[in-house]
């Protein structure tokens, strides 16, 4: 079984880009993501070059990966039975929040709260 790291570096190598239209990408990785995952987040510019992710964290059949572009982004993927696991969520840190879900003394409106991403 493939691991999360693997399976996202995998996605990451050949997220679409100037040279990746959506198109090609979706044609051969479409079965590394689930049916849930937002096609919207495949135009997030992701630069492979200077790309690092954290260690996994794997809890109950979910993998969290932070990824760093080097601008933070949160990588969630789901176990699946084929292979291993697929990309579920691809998000931003909030711009609002920086990630802490608090705006001021208020939970953030932006990200509800998540530091991630927006509603
Ligand atoms: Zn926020």
């Amino acid at each position: 079984m493939q691991n999360p790291s693997d399976v996202l570096m995998k996605i990451l190598m050949q997220w679409p880009n100037d040279k990746i239209s959506v198109e090609t990408f979706l044609k051969t990785y479409s079965g590394y993501l689930t049916e849930e995952f937002d096609r919207a987040s495949l135009v997030q510019p992701i630069r492979s070059k200077n790309l690092k992710l954290s260690q996994p964290l794997v809890t109950e059949g979910v993998a969290k990966i932070f990824v760093y572009v080097p601008d933070p982004f949160l990588a969630v993927l789901l176990k699946d039975n084929e292979n291993g696991f697929r990309l579920h969520i691809f998000t931003f840190q909030c711009t609002n929040c920086f990630g802490t879900g608090i705006s001021g003394s208020e939970v953030c409106d932006v990200c509800g709260g998540s530091g991630w991403g927006t509603l």
